[in-house]
């Protein structure tokens, strides 16, 4: 899962791109609202973090701006403007979640997995597919009872399989979704990947579309 960062404040935006890649995300950080803006403009994100108060441009301003243009990736304001007023103008903009600073890491990271796991209509933290149950909470798999050790990309990979079931990605497409602009993206990697988690996982989760890209069949 990618997701898009937006925070002027330094200290602020080291701690939440540390923790949010130690939970294996791939994080790009922007500080302005211009630059926020390029970014969404050339990427396709699974959510954004958005801070209001911004040089170059108010956060609510390029949240109205992308849901005017039919964007519908979920997007939690992360913001020290704490009125009951801010609060109603930023979710009525079209953000999905509020969160007032100072914040507890942990909490941030709760809400984004809330997010994401809504965004891709599943309820559960703990579900089962084909045999495999995954917790995206831990990020850990196993196989008939026998847990299965993933390194984090494999764990991007089937995580990003796994939120559209049934839908086959290129390999390019899910190198968007597991790279960030920090992150040099090797030639081979998606199938370095898939081939390690088809050993893990069994060959019947992750099918190759020849010529396409990879999916995991609809249970
Ligand atoms: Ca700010």
């Amino acid at each position: 899962m990618r997701l898009l960062l937006v925070e002027d404040d330094q200290m602020i935006g080291e701690a939440v791109l540390d923790i949010l890649r130690a939970e294996h995300y791939a994080v790009d950080w922007v500080r302005d609202g211009r630059a926020a803006e390029a970014a969404l403009s050339t990427e396709t994100y699974d959510l954004m973090l958005l801070d209001l108060g911004l040089p170059g441009k108010d956060g609510l301003d390029i949240l109205r701006q992308f849901r005017a243009a039919r964007k519908n990736t979920p997007v939690l304001i992360a913001t020290a403007r704490d009125s009951i007023e801010q609060r109603i103008q930023g979710l009525d903009a079209g953000a999905d979640d509020y969160l007032l600073k100072p914040y507890d890491l942990g909490e941030l990271l709760a809400r984004v997995r809330a997010l994401l796991r809504r965004a891709c209509g599943r309820t559960e933290t703990v579900y089962e597919h084909m045999g495999v149950v995954i917790n995206s909470t831990t990020h850990e798999a196993s196989v008939e009872g026998q847990p299965v050790v993933l390194s984090y990309r494999e764990w991007a990979v089937l995580d990003s399989l796994l939120s559209r079931p049934g839908a086959v990605l290129s390999r390019q497409q899910l190198e968007t979704k597991i790279f960030g602009w920090d992150d040099g993206v090797v030639s081979n990697a998606v199938e370095v990947y898939i081939h390690g988690l088809r050993k893990k996982l069994g060959t019947h989760l992750i099918q190759n579309v020849r010529g396409v890209g990879y999916m995991v069949p609809r249970p």
